[in-house]
This record gives structure tokens, C-alpha cells and sequence, in this order.
């Protein structure tokens, strides 16, 4: 079975450019160097899931065509990955259905609770100008969307947990710092990986580019896609400082995988 996922945004949390920086990669005339937050697309063709919901959501529906989906997929609650939740509205009114919203029962819990406007019984005035979702609490079993079987990788994200998501021979491990030992066996085998690194230096709640590369060595991904890049980071430049299994991931990237 064939599938695709898009790359929707590649940039941390600041987004790329920076507001007010006048750095080189944040003027930058390269396309590639434009990164909204961290999310992806998924489609099989027939079932769509969308993988986090960021504050750049909107845009990013417009630009990729997305108004249909069939399930979202959250990797955790950082405003970055989660507050354009409002903007599902738009998906929701179009379907008319309750869109399944899919996270790890402390990342849901969060959500309720943060967005409780949404999550109201007792409030019916708002109709179909709230995002309809339905939450669907996951742990580390596989579930299948539509067509699609999911599997859910835990991953460490600093002092946070974080779920990466793997689909076939593909997988999608953001945001991370480490990868628990007990998440290796559910990756075996996998072809291609996008993983999140922020840029060379170290950081506490993310991996640098050189612990992502180093993480390859028990992956043995034939394809690794670095995400989550700061304005420390020019697509053309650091690129070519990249081993051959490696690359940089950009805004609209479309990788095919079964
Ligand atoms: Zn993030
Ligand atoms: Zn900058
Ligand atoms: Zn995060």
C-alpha cells in the first residue's frame, strides 16, 4: 500500500523567519529557509491524518489544500504543535461529522482542559462554530484510521512525553530528546524517519543534529529528515554538511513510503 506524507511546517517553535531578527537564514531568499511550525500530513489517499495542530495551521491548510481530514494526531501539548486547534472548526463545519482527535490520555486531559469551550455538554448555543472533535485516547497499541494502522512510539521530550507516530515503513518522531529504550522495538526495520533537531548546538529538550545522526546507528533508517530547525539553520548551507542518509526537511517536502 502506498502512502504520502507532507511535510506542512519544519520550523521550532519561534517559527522561521523570527519576528524582528535580521539574521542571514531569517532574510533569507531561499523558500526553504521559511518554516511554519512543526506539523505533517498523511494520506493513504483515502484517509487523511493530520499530525499536530499548531498555531500555523491555518496557513497551512490553505497552502496544501487541506479541508478534509479524518483524524489528527497529537504528538503533545506545547503551543507550538496544539493552538491552532480553533481553525479545526473550518474541517469540522465542512464535514459535519465530529473529527477524531487522537493523544495520550495526559495530553487529552490537557487539551479538555485548556480548550474547555469546546468540550462544554452543556452548551449547545455554539453548534458547529467550535471545532467538533472527539477525543480518543491512545496508549501503545496500534489503532487504525480509516485504511491507515497507526502506531504509537513514546518518546522522551526533555521532562516531558511526548508520542511519535509510525505508519508502515515511515516514521514521525517529534518533538524528542531521546527515544526510550522500550520505543526502539516498535521502530525496527523502519526505512524513513523525520526527526526533530533544532540545529548543531545542544539543547536540553531536543536533540542536535549530531544526536539525531547519532540515533542512526540503532535505527538504520536508509532515509533520515531533520524538523523542527531554528533561523541557526540555512537549508542551502547546512545541507551539505549532512551524511548521505541524512537531510533537511522543508515547508511542502513530499516523501513517499509504503
Ligand atoms: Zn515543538
Ligand atoms: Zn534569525
Ligand atoms: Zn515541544
Amino acid at each position: 500500500m502506498g502512502y504520502r506524507v507532507t511535510i506542512l511546517g519544519s520550523g521550532t517553535s519561534y517559527g522561521v523567519p523570527v519576528i524582528g531578527c535580521d539574521c542571514a537564514v531569517c532574510q533569507s531568499s531561499d523558500s526553504r529557509d521559511r518554516r511554519r511550525r512543526t506539523a505533517a500530513l498523511i494520506s493513504s489517499g483515502e484517509t487523511r491524518l493530520l499530525i499536530d495542530v499548531g498555531p500555523d495551521f491555518r496557513e497551512q491548510a490553505l497552502t496544501f489544500g487541506i479541508s478534509k481530514l479524518d483524524g489528527v494526531l497529537l504528538t503533545h501539548t506545547h503551543a507550538d504543535h496544539l493552538h491552532g486547534l480553533d481553525d479545526l472548526r473550518a474541517v469540522t463545519l465542512r464535514s459535519r461529522k465530529e473529527l477524531p482527535f487522537y493523544g495520550s490520555g495526559e495530553n487529552l486531559e490537557f487539551v479538555r482542559k485548556h480548550f474547555s469551550y469546546i468540550f462544554k455538554d452543556d452548551d449547545f448555543s455554539l453548534g458547529w462554530g467550535i471545532p467538533r472533535l472527539s477525543l480518543v485516547p491512545i496508549g501503545d497499541e496500534p489503532f487504525k484510521v480509516g485504511d491507515i494502522m497507526v502506531q504509537p512510539v513514546p518518546l522522551c521530550h526533555g521532562r516531558w512525553n511526548a508520542t511519535g507516530y509510525r505508519v508502515g515503513s515511515f516514521a514521525y518522531l517529534a518533538d524528542c530528546s531521546g527515544i526510550p529504550e522500550s520505543s526502539f522495538q516498535l521502530l525496527e526495520g523502519v526505512d524513513t524517519v523525520v526527526i526533530d533537531a533544532l540545529h548543531w548546538r545542544e539543547h536540553p529538550t531536543h536533540l542536535s543534529f549530531g544526536q539525531a545522526l547519532a540515533l542512526n546507528d540503532r535505527l538504520g533508517a536508509r532515509r533520515m529528515v531533520l524538523t523542527h530547525l531554528t533561523h541557526e539553520i540555512s537549508h542551502r548551507e547546512d545541507s551539505a554538511k549532512l551524511p548521505s542518509f541524512a537531510e533537511l526537511a522543508y515547508d511542502g517536502l513530499e516523501i513517499e513510503f509504503s
